[in-house]
C-alpha cells in the first residue's frame, strides 16, 4: 500500500515517548547491558496477507533472526520486545509505551512478494531483497527505540535521522551483504513511491521525508561509503536521467555526507553499542550491490 509504506512507523505518532531529556555525560562502562531483545510472534487472523507475513517470518525464524542482530548491536539496560503482528496495514514502529519494536505481518508479506518478483527464481537474489528490506526498515524501528531509550538529542526530523542509524548498521554487516542489503532497501523505496501527480499537502507535511527522497538518500550513502567501487550507480555525463541512478551534483558530496554522517552517529551512541559502525574498511563491493538495474515492480497491497 503506497500511503501505508511511506508512512510506516507512524501509528504511535500521537503517543509521547517514556523518557526524554538531554543527553547525559554517560561513559561505556556505566551502560548497562542487562537487558535482551525477546521475540514474540502473535496472531494473525484477518487478512490473508498477514497470515501470509506470519507464516514467512515465523517458519524461518526471521524475527528470531532480528532480534539476535539487534542484540549484537546495542546495549540494553531492560528487556525489549520484538513482536510480529498483524496491523492491517504495511507498518512498523516503535512503541514507546510498551517498550517494543512492532513488526508488521503485512510488512514481511510485502517484502516477500517484492523480493519474489525481482529476484524471480534466484534465490540468492530472492534472499538480498527480503533481507535487505525487512533489515532496513527494523533497524530504523531500532534506531527510534535507541534515541528514546538512551534519551539520544536529534536535530531535524527524528525520521531521517532513523534512516541514517539504520543504514549505518546494515552497512556494518560483513561481506557485500550490508551493501546489497542497502541497495535492495533502496530500490524497494523507489518502487513503492507515490506518484508525483498525487502528491498533495500531506504528503509533503509527512513526518516522514518522501519516498523518493528516502530513495536516493540510500543510494547516497550506500555511494558514499565505497565511492571507488560502486559508480556504476551515478548518473555520467550525457547519460540520460533514470530512477535509481544517482545524480552526479549529489553524489559528489555522498563521500563527506556518509562520513560526516557515520562520525555524528558514533559519538552519539558510543556509550550504547557493542559494534563500529558503517562499513568497515576491509570490506570490498561488487556490483551485487546493485541487485538490478531498475525497481520497476509495484509490491502487492
Ligand atoms: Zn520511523
Amino acid at each position: 500500500m503506497l500511503a501505508a509504506a511511506t508512512a510506516a512507523c507512524s501509528s504511535n505518532k500521537d503517543e509521547k515517548p517514556a523518557a526524554s531529556g538531554a543527553t547525559s555525560a554517560v561513559t561505556t562502562s556505566q551502560v548497562a547491558d542487562t537487558g535482551k531483545f525477546v521475540v514474540r510472534y502473535d496472531r494473525a487472523m484477518a487478512s490473508d496477507l498477514a497470515k501470509d507475513g506470519k507464516k514467512i517470518a515465523q517458519d524461518n525464524k526471521v524475527i528470531d533472526d532480528l532480534a539476535e542482530a539487534l542484540g549484537n548491536v546495542y546495549k540494553l539496560p531492560k528487556d525489549v520486545t520484538v513482536v510480529g503482528k498483524e496491523c492491517g496495514e504495511f507498518n512498523a514502529y516503535w512503541d514507546p509505551q510498551k517498550q517494543s519494536i512492532v513488526l508488521c505481518y503485512e510488512m514481511f508479506g510485502i517484502a516477500e512478494k517484492f523480493a519474489k518478483a525481482q529476484a524471480e527464481d534466484d534465490l540468492t537474489l530472492f534472499n538480498v531483497y527480503f533481507d535487505g528490506i525487512t533489515r532496513m526498515i527494523t533497524l530504523h524501528e531500532s534506531a527510534h527505540m535507541a534515541i528514546n531509550l538512551y534519551s539520544l538529542p536529534t536535530t531535524g526530523r527524528e525520521e531521517d535521522a532513523a534512516d541514517q542509524l539504520g543504514a549505518l548498521i546494515l552497512l556494518t554487516a560483513p561481506g557485500v551483504g550490508g551493501l546489497g542489503g542497502l541497495g535492495a532497501a533502496s530500490d524497494f523505496w523507489f518502487a513503492v513511491s507515490d506518484d508525483p501527480a498525487s502528491l498533495d499537502a500531506r504528503s509533503y507535511a509527512d513526518q516522514h521525508s518522501l519516498s523518493q527522497v528516502r530513495a536516493y538518500n540510500l543510494l547516497c550513502w550506500l555511494y558514499g561509503a565505497v565511492p571507488d567501487k560502486l559508480g556504476m550507480l551515478v548518473q555520467q555525463p550525457g547519460q540520460p536521467e533514470e530512477k535509481g541512478l544517482l545524480p552526479s551534483q549529489r553524489a559528489v558530496g555522498c563521500p563527506d555526507e556518509y562520513n560526516r554522517m557515520r562520525a555524528s552517529w558514533e559519538t552519539l551512541l558510543k556509550p550504547y553499542i557493542k559494534i563500529e559502525l558503517g562499513l568497515p574498511t576491509t570490506a570490498t563491493a561488487t556490483t551485487s550491490a546493485r541487485a538490478t538495474p531498475s525497481a520497476t515492480t509495484t509490491p502487492t497491497r
